[in-house]
């Protein structure tokens, strides 16, 4: 007997049946094809519109889904729902390049997005990380311009390493983020073998309402691997979408990789005087003064099986915050908290979040109504105060996580703090962390880069700002490129 099911009957996006899928309706053979193939119009209207607009930065990327769960007991520091001992969350990750756009290969030397969105039982709680542990900028108002300077010129639309350069040197703080890219963690071997960081400050509180500072760092536990800038380049020519295909094949043979989540926690207290502004986004906190404390496991378990509805039109954002967190006084943090959803407005829709993707699992009350592309039913009341039994919030169990700020309105940098300055933590990275054959590398993929378009002064003055970084580095690259000059 043959239990093979028929295949289904095509129809039209309303579900008509169709009668051919292989020739339009005309009048005869060789006649005409008539606006009444509707049909027809509707394969090429629906053609016309398939692409959406591209992320604006983080383009090019990919994901998957997975759970998250608690090992060990950090209900001290958090009441979070998600991170109380023993809790199991469903979340999905989505991994990318920053500069480059929806084709560009994976295979760019560059930061990768590490974002994550959890479905909690107290809503959707987004981290939007990234693959390092701090940025290039400290303030929003440099972000626009960082990100232009990494994408492509107005006149001849190519990417260029002058513009970087230029950018970079004239914005010292730069210099951590740029000698950790330049660095062998600038080019992962693939998204399975990076570290993801929350690299923000945020805020945790417990269930005594009790606050701390804190980092998240993600460590993979397929151990950190890296590809050197020959091996890159020659995949971008071969496999360019490799991190793409690396992530779904390995999930696809059941190797479902995963990182350990730990945490730098700082006593609320301890911000105002601590060495470094524990805010500010271009340094760490060194782990031996902030020790890293073991949360969990985030296990990637299944593929998406359409990447268009799961992964492109996935929307995080670092505003979703559940109780039990907070954001923290830094500039970019708090900046993002409105980007974010910005963006997906205007790339999505006003109604993004009932993209079933984005939709939480925790009911949704809200008075939010109407809007293009609504799907969820409203019901009455519509508006707040009402006496017909609508939903109110509820001060007594929710607190909005809150720090003292008080001040002059100005535009100003950060208060500094006794060690706060743009060249150190660079350098400790150049001359503490990398071995010998790392910093050999990381000169020759910055001697490659200038060599590569960059002009006076920008190269002078990139020689100056390595020289900052470390003595022995600004020496070693300004030979190696008056000799590729030469
Ligand atoms: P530690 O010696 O305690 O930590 C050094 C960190 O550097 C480790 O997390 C290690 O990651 C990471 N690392 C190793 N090789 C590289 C590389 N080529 N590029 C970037 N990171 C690398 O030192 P500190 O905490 O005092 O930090 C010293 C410097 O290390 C910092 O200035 C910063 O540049 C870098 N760093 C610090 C982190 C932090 O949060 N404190 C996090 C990541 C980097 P792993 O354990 O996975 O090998």
């Amino acid at each position: 007997m043959n239990d093979v099911q028929p295949e289904p009957t095509q129809t039209t996006d309303s579900g008509i049946p169709i009668e051919s899928d292989a020739y339009s309706l005309t009048v005869g053979p060789d006649g005409p094809i008539l606006l009444q193939d509707s049909y027809l119009i509707e394969q090429m209207a629906t053609f016309n519109r398939e692409r959406i607009t591209e992320r604006q930065p983080h383009a090019k990327g990919s994901g998957a889904f997975g759970r998250f769960e608690v090992t060990n007991d950090v209900s001290a520091y958090t009441k979070a729902a998600l991170f109380q001992l023993g809790t199991t969350t469903r979340m999905v990750a989505r991994f990318s390049t920053v500069a480059g756009e929806r084709g560009s290969p994976d295979m760019w030397r560059d930061l990768r997005g590490f974002s994550l969105k959890f479905y909690t039982s107290e809503g959707n709680y987004d981290m939007v990380g990234n693959d390092t542990p701090v940025f290039f900028v400290k303030d929003p108002l440099h972000f626009q311009n960082f990100i232009r300077s990494q994408k492509r010129r107005a006149d001849n639309n190519l990417r260029d390493n002058d513009m970087q350069w230029d950018f970079w040197t004239l914005l010292p703080e730069t210099a951590h983020q740029v000698i950790w890219l330049m660095g062998d963690r600038g080019f992962p071997r693939t998204w399975r073998h990076m570290n993801g960081y929350s690299s923000h400050t945020y805020m945790w509180i417990n269930a005594q309402d009790q606050r701390f500072w804190v980092k998240y760092h993600f460590k993979t536990d397929q151990g950190i691997e890296f590809f050197t800038q020959d091996e890159g380049d020659r995949l971008a020519g071969t496999v360019p979408d490799y991190h793409t295909k690396d992530l779904y094949e390995a999930i696809q043979r059941g190797e479902h990789p995963s990182w350990t989540l730990h945490m730098q926690i700082m006593p609320f207290e301890e911000a105002k005087t601590y060495r470094f502004n524990p805010f500010d986004l271009t340094k760490v906190w060194p782990h031996s003064d902030y020790p890293l404390v073991e949360v969990g496991k985030l296990t990637l378990d299944r593929n998406p099986t359409d990447n268009h509805t799961e992964i492109e039109q996935a929307a995080f954002q670092p505003n979703n915050l559940v109780p039990g967190i907070g954001p923290s006084p830094d500039r970019m943090l708090l900046a993002r908290l409105f980007s974010y959803s910005d963006a997906h407005r205007a790339r999505l829709g006003v109604n993004y979040e009932q993209i079933p993707v984005n939709a939480p699992i925790a009911p949704v009350n809200t008075y939010s109504k109407d809007g293009a592309m609504r799907m969820v039913n409203r019901t009455d009341p519509v508006y707040w105060p009402n006496s017909k039994g609508g939903p109110q919030a509820d001060d007594e169990h929710y607190k909005p996580a809150s720090w003292y700020a008080d001040g002059e309105i100005m535009r100003a940098a950060y208060v500094q703090h006794a060690e706060d300055d743009d060249w150190g933590q660079a350098g400790t990275l150049v001359r503490d962390v990398m071995d010998d054959a790392a910093r050999d590398r990381l000169v020759s993929n910055i001697i490659g880069q200038l060599l590569n378009g960059v002009t006076e002064p920008v190269l002078e003055r990139a020689f100056w700002y390595l020289g900052n970084v470390d003595k022995d580095l600004g020496e070693r690259v300004e030979k190696g490129v008056r000799r590729g000059q030469s």
